[in-house]
């Protein structure tokens, strides 16, 4: 099945939004949400994006300026978020203190700091919803890789809607490529001939995710579809067994399983260190 019909497909499946709603699209500047936001924008949906300046050298300069140019050619509302504005660092250095301080991987650390970000901004814009170009690849690579670390609980937000039932304090994340493999969208960014970059993060070295990512490869397109559904499939009874009720963060207000959300914790060893 083409890529655009398969969209659509998982969003009418999973009543995502609608065309009355605000969607904002998060952008990376790499082929998979360049591409989600090209086929929102063609069928009709009221789409603007969302990029966070990681300051990570010419990279992100390059990431930048290119989705500034897609976003003005294709008349969609472009939004830049400048890290060092919101957390007082660029992300090499919030990475290698907690790296230093708590021992946390550097993916992980930018992954909650991406996501806080976003979703206070999609709230500030007042979206109904955030895209993110997640795909079949990363989705099967988070599940399994917290499967073998033993930690299941991790990959419950590995679902095309994140969290499922909305959650207040939280704008609603979807991932439409949920089910579309990482060579599709390659394969369509590459015929589209998008003006983008196609190398992976800089920073994603040595992680277990790139392990993860490596011997994945030796797995068909077919076999992580089956991954992906069977983990849906068990998802509502795990969730079940968990309490995932949530309290408010006493520090910036967000939903937070623990009296402080995990972004906060991170700020907090950040802002630790400015002040020694
Ligand atoms: P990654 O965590 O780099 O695998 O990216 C997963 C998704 O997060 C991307 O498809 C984007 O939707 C979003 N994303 C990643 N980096 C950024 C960024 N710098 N600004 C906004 N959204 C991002
Ligand atoms: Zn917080």
């Amino acid at each position: 099945m083409n890529i655009e019909r398969r969209v659509k497909e998982t969003i009418k499946k999973y009543r995502m939004f609608s065309k009355k709603d605000k969607i904002l699209v998060a952008l990376s500047g790499g082929k998979d949400s360049t591409s989600i936001l090209f086929i929102l924008k063609k069928l009709n949906y009221d789409v603007s994006g969302l990029m966070i300046d990681l300051y990570l050298g010419e990279w992100s300069k390059i990431h930048r300026k290119n989705m500034e140019s897609f976003c003005k050619e294709f008349k969609i509302p472009f939004h830049l978020v400048d890290l060092r504005k919101e957390i007082g660092q660029g992300i090499c250095f919030i990475k290698s203190v907690l790296k230093r301080e708590k021992n946390l991987t550097g993916c992980t650390v930018c992954g909650i700091t991406k996501r806080w970000i976003l979703n206070k901004w999609a709230k500030k814009l007042k979206a109904d919803v955030l895209v993110t170009g997640h795909n079949l690849d990363d989705e099967c690579q988070t599940i399994l890789m917290n499967f073998l670390k033993g930690n299941i609980y991790l990959g419950i937000n590995s679902h095309p809607i994140t969290g499922e039932k909305k959650v207040e304090g939280f704008v609603q994340r979807v991932k439409p490529f949920f089910f579309v493999p990482e060579s599709e969208i390659k394969k369509y960014a590459l015929e589209k001939n998008f003006k983008i970059l196609y190398d992976r993060c800089p920073c994603a070295i040595g992680t277990y995710r790139v392990e993860t990512r490596s011997w994945l490869k030796n797995i068909s397109d077919k076999e992580k579809k089956l991954i992906v559904k069977n983990w849906i499939k068990i998802l509502p009874k795990l969730k079940k067994k968990k309490n995932l009720e949530f309290k408010k963060c006493k520090i910036c207000g967000d939903p937070s399983r623990g009296e402080i959300c995990r972004a906060c914790e991170i700020f907090n060893v950040i802002n630790n260190i400015k002040n020694k």
